[in-house]
């Protein structure tokens, strides 16, 4: 039986003030099973080992980037190595803000992937299509390309620690939350993807969330889908409701 995962993006949200207020008031309020639901959040790097300091034991801190670059000469870069040595657990790669405003093409998702993993990192791997690649009937194409660049990175080993977050783009911070229907078919497709490229253990074992307008009002609904594993949580995550959606895994077997 998979774990459910949640993760929670702030993105580039808050002041300290708020990020305080939120860890105080929200996520260290959150009351879950740890062996049924891993929870992680993912403040902006300033506030990181303030919330490493003060955030419950049973909810993990995530990254929203790393670097693709080692330590060295890279201006405004945050390295694996230092994500490691400050013992963060996750970090969130391939989102689509990344590869819509920053450039990151699939392969360079693929090799930061390969670094995060090679330094011991956890890392949750954004994959969806965009509106126009979805009316086209792109859909799995586009997500099969995002995924092959990231295969071709890896070992079969490495695949035990990466969550695949399908995050179609029309979804995220939209309002628009793909359908149950919708996102188990494609949750679907990808798991099929880790049968045939991968091999039936990461078919098994890996954990496939969804992101894309989750909310307090949707969780319960997705979460019965078979081939969905949890969530990747943007706006929501800012929020009271995040505790709803968390329990919303934790009840949902
Ligand atoms: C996200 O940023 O990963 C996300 C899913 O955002 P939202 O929940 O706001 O759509």
């Amino acid at each position: 039986m998979r774990r459910y995962f949640v993760g929670g993006n702030w993105k580039c949200n808050n002041t300290i003030a708020q990020t305080q207020s939120l860890i105080n008031t929200v996520i260290n309020k959150l009351v879950f099973d740890v062996n049924k639901v891993e929870v992680a959040v993912a403040p902006i790097f300033l506030h990181v080992p303030w919330v490493q300091a003060n955030i419950q034991k049973n909810v993990q801190v995530a990254l929203q980037n790393s670097s693709l670059t080692k330590v060295g000469a890279y201006t405004g870069e945050i390295s694996v190595e230092q994500v490691k040595d400050l013992a963060i657990p996750w970090v969130i790669l391939g989102h689509s803000e990344r590869r819509q405003y920053y450039g990151e093409t699939n392969e360079i998702v693929g090799k930061k992937t390969r670094i995060a993993l090679d330094y011991q990192l956890s890392v949750m791997a954004c994959v969806g299509e965009k509106l126009a690649e979805r009316e086209a009937g792109q859909t799995t194409q586009v997500i099969q390309a995002q995924l092959d660049a990231i295969k071709k990175e890896l070992t079969t080993a490495l695949w035990s620690k990466v969550v695949v977050a399908y995050e179609p783009v029309w979804a995220i911070g939209t309002g628009r939350t793909a359908t149950p229907e919708q996102a188990q078919e494609v949750h679907a497709f990808i798991r099929g993807w880790l049968k045939s490229q991968i091999g039936t253990q990461a078919e098994q074992a890996t954990r496939i969330i969804y992101g894309g307008s989750v909310t307090e009002k949707n969780a319960a609904d997705l979460i019965k889908q078979p081939d969905l594993d949890g969530f990747l949580v943007g706006g929501a995550a800012l929020k009271p409701g995040f505790a709803d959606i968390v329990a919303a895994a934790n009840d949902a077997r």
